[in-house]
């Protein structure tokens, strides 16, 4: 595997406390308490944030400005999925 530096793209792997890097042939993983302040690709916008304690309850973190969108943008994706399904 090519040395590639990458900001690492964050996931909570279930029932645990791990966070570890989605990106293709990436096995990078960190605990929570190590990856408190890590910088992480938000999957929604494709910025960068910070993980906090906040982010990091979700499955997958997203940043703050995505995070205030979320039940609105999750409201329209279901409704443009039905849309096409109907
Ligand atoms: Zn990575
Ligand atoms: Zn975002």
């Amino acid at each position: 595997m090519a040395k590639e530096k990458h900001v690492h793209q964050y996931k909570k792997i279930k029932k645990s406390e791990i966070f570890r890097c989605i990106k293709p042939g990436c096995r990078h993983y960190l605990r929570k308490e190590f990856a408190i302040g890590a910088i992480s690709i938000c999957p929604r916008c494709g910025g960068t944030f910070q993980l906090n304690n906040r982010n990091m309850k979700l499955e997958m973190p997203h940043c703050a400005d995505c995070t205030q969108r979320r039940n609105q943008s999750e409201l329209e994706q279901i409704k443009e999925f039905m849309e096409k399904i109907s």
